[in-house]
């Protein structure tokens, strides 16, 4: 399994979009985002992505360098249109939007639709806490009809993840971040190409069978080939049964239906839609007992005791938080397969070999 250097595999992945058709300045950002996911331990959500990422744009479905169109701007809402732009670069204006707004009125709502895949949501809850903001986002991914509903097993809901970041004075935010099925699809993609095996009720069979095999949702597939989850007949189970299930649907009616995305439909192309809130904590808490409150509150979660004997209760973004300073250190882990499905994008997009061993060098 080879291990790269994140700044090593950032700039390849920026080489890889630049040599298809983005700007620069959107393929670094390309590489950026997907390297972060790596790094905080969502291969699910990284470079693994490179190559669904370049047949979206081949097939039209994604777009270089688009410019994001305003739809809707009063002092604390904005609609914004990625107009199938890539989530990379849409996102990040979105929620600078968000954070402008609320920084001036204490309260902010965006709405983004019609984006490309906008990945770790994560980030964007990270960037607007480094702005010392309290987020809130709901999403959906259009398209992506991959989730059966509690008590059924057919596909109707995307992953749709919900994502709360709570920023902290001096220290990482606390961000939780996560699908509403028991996994996200990069996972199953991810456990595909030999990565790590899915949890034993990850997806349920057309015929209701519970199972942790990746066939279930991708058919047959060859080890480099593209996975293409329409082939498949099972689907992904929505997690915490009627409660994870139900979340999942009103990320579907916030993200998708009330951005103008569109709640998810099996035979639609990929877009993420997601709403976003933007709270400013100094204008809800002048007396400023929110971030004392946070730190002896998430103290106090900290020091239960463990289940285990040596086990530890970890609150959200923690464990990214972790896993960034050691891949930081030691670059990141990518299955042989995943490794080969990016060499062989970068080479049909023109990047020859001897840049392509730079990499692993
Ligand atoms: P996950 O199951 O790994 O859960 C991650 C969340 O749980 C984080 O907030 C993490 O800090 C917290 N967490 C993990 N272990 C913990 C522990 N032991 N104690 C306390 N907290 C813990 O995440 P997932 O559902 O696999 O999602 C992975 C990523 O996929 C997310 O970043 C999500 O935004 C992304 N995603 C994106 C899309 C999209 O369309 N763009 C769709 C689905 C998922």
């Amino acid at each position: 399994m080879p291990t790269i250097k994140a700044d090593r595999m950032s700039a390849f992945v920026s080489d890889i979009f630049a040599a298809a058709g983005c700007s620069r300045a959107e393929a670094d950002r390309i590489g950026k985002y997907l390297v972060i996911a790596n790094l905080t331990g969502h291969d699910s959500h990284g470079v693994q992505r490179v190559p669904r990422y370049l047949e979206w744009k081949r097939t039209g479905q994604l777009h270089a360098d688009r410019e994001i169109r305003i739809v809707t701007d009063t002092p604390v809402l904005a609609v914004v249109d990625a107009q199938r732009g890539f989530g990379q670069s849409a996102a990040p204006q979105a929620v600078e939007i968000g954070i402008r707004k609320a920084k001036a009125m204490g309260l902010s709502a965006v709405a983004l639709r019609n984006s490309g895949h906008i990945g770790r949501v994560g980030d964007w809850a990270e960037m607007a806490a480094a702005a010392d903001l309290v987020s809130v986002h709901f999403v959906n991914a259009a398209g992506s009809s991959l989730v059966a509903p509690f008590g059924g097993v057919e596909r109707r809901f995307s992953t749709a993840p919900y994502c709360v970041g709570v920023p902290r004075p001096g220290k990482t935010p606390l961000v939780l971040d996560f699908a509403t099925s028991v996994v996200a699809e990069g996972k199953v993609l991810n456990a595909s190409f030999g990565g790590k095996k899915l949890p034993d009720d990850a997806l349920v069979g057309p015929d209701g069978t519970i199972s942790a095999d990746p066939h279930v949702l991708y058919g047959d597939y060859a080890p480099t080939e593209l996975r293409d989850y329409r082939k498949g007949k099972g689907a992904i189970r929505a997690f915490g049964d009627h409660k994870g299930s139900g979340l999942a649907f009103m990320c579907e009616l916030l993200g998708g239906s009330l951005t103008g995305t569109g709640a998810t439909e099996e035979g639609r192309p990929f877009a993420n839609g997601m709403l976003s809130f933007y709270i400013d904590p100094k204008v809800v808490d002048p007396d400023n007992f929110f971030p004392a409150d946070v730190a002896k509150y998430t103290a106090l979660i900290k020091a239960t005791k463990p289940i285990k004997p040596g086990g530890e209760v970890l609150v959200p973004g923690e464990p990214e938080e972790r896993m960034r300073a050691e891949r930081g250190k030691n670059g990141l882990p990518l299955p042989e397969d995943t490794w080969g499905a990016i060499v062989a994008a970068a080479r049909a997009v023109g990047l020859s070999d001897a840049r392509i061993a730079e990499v692993t060098a």
